[in-house]
This record gives C-alpha cells, structure tokens and sequence, in this order.
C-alpha cells in the first residue's frame, strides 16, 4: 500500500515537475542528472579525438605533462550556455554531470589513464578568490572535480584551505596572452605543501582558453613540491 502511494506521489510530481534536460529541454529518463544521456554522449565535439597529450595547439610548459579538454567550446551554442547556466544560474548540478563524463573520457585516453590509474595523484580544481567564492557561493572547477571523483574514486579532491588564490583578478576576457600571464603573476599560493609534494596534480577547470591561468597554478604547484601536472577541463575555447 505504501509503495502504491510513493508511486502515485512520483507519478503525479513527474506530471507537475518533468525531468527534462537542462540541455536539450526534452524529457530526461536519467535520474538525479540535469543532461540527458544523448547531449552528454552526442551533442558536443571531441576536442581531442585522437588522444593526444594536448587538445589545443599549445605549446606545454615545463612539468605539465598533458593537456585535455572533453569537448570544443562553441560560441554562442549549446556548451556555452550550459557554462553559464553552472557558473551563473546555480545549476550546480551541471557541473557534477560533466565533471563525470571528463571522468568516463579520461578512461579511454591510455596516457592520462595510466598516469592516474598509477601515480599517487590528487585533484585541484582551479581556486576561486575567496571574495569570488563568497559571491557565487561555490566553484564550479569544484563541482566538475566531484563528478569526476565519482568515476576516479580513489583520487581525492585537494583541501579548499591548501592551495588558494590570494588575487582577485579582473576578467580575463579580451586581454593579450600577454596581460593576461601579468594579470595571474603570482595569484595563487599553496598553503599546505604536504597535500601536493610528490604528486601528480590534476589541475581541473571548466574552460581551457590560452592556458596562462592554469599554467600560473601549475607553475606555483610544481614551485611547492608537485611531480607532474595535467590540465583537464570541460571545454577548449
Ligand atoms: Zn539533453
């Protein structure tokens, strides 16, 4: 009798409230996630098809092993809204969902697969200024980094109080690689060494654009003791 009513209460909230995809907008049979298997698995390109140590052109600095975005960023398209709709909406959700399919991609990429099946390793989402933070409430380099974790689940999600950005930088958007690597000098700070001596640092993001802010956080890692670096993000700009 009682699951008789529990699915009458289901089945009457799923009229009020559908689940539907906060991508596609069309009915979602997936539950507990906001994107529908179809725009997780189908709708985005590859950025890194070949599995390659870099998705983009770029140049790896010193320590930074390999560079990996899940998918082409796609002004004014699909992915950019579901960005804006994790980092300004509140959907934070979004960012657990794709945090996991980076997780399921890694899988079939053999070098980073085998680096992080095999190397004692930790995952950094990019820090946000804690003023940043207090606005927004979260970070979605954090949100994408527990998805990721649910697929990766021995890997642990550095402390929030480890590694820290002490600058509170301006937008990045239209500056010069050049303003931009001046911009981030010296913006982040590794509080507890210990979290990251000897490891590999999985440095995770949500865009992948010139690289000058993840490669200023690599830099300042390696600077307190990390092994290796990767950059994985969800899109490549
Ligand atoms: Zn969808």
């Amino acid at each position: 009798m009682k699951k008789m009513f529990q699915n009458m209460v289901r089945g009457i909230s799923g009229v009020v409230f559908p689940n539907v995809c906060a991508c596609c907008g069309l009915e979602n049979t997936e539950h507990q996630r906001l994107l529908c298997s179809f725009c997780l698995q189908e709708r985005f390109e590859d950025a890194n098809p070949d599995n390659a140590p870099v998705s983009s052109d770029i140049i790896l600095p010193e320590g930074v092993i390999a560079q990996h975005a899940l998918w082409q960023f796609d002004k004014g398209g699909d992915l950019q809204d579901l960005l804006h709709l994790l980092k300004y909406e509140q959907l934070t959700g979004i960012g657990v969902d794709l945090g996991r399919e980076l997780g399921v991609r890694i899988k079939k990429h053999s070098l980073l697969k085998q680096k992080l099946s095999f190397f004692p390793a930790v995952l950094l989402p990019v820090p946000l200024h804690y003023l940043k933070f207090r606005y927004r409430g979260f970070n979605q380099a954090f949100k994408i980094s527990l998805g990721f974790q649910q697929v990766w689940n021995d890997l642990s999600i550095c402390d929030i109080k480890s590694v820290v950005r002490d600058k509170n930088t301006r937008t990045q958007t239209g500056l010069s690689l050049k303003r931009r690597r001046q911009n981030l000098k010296n913006a982040f700070k590794v509080k507890k060494p210990a979290e990251i001596k000897d490891k590999l640092v999985v440095i995770i993001d949500d865009v992948f654009t010139t690289g000058a802010t993840t490669f200023e956080l690599a830099h300042t890692v390696l600077d307190s003791g990390a092994k290796e670096i990767v950059v994985l993000t969800v899109a490549q700009a």
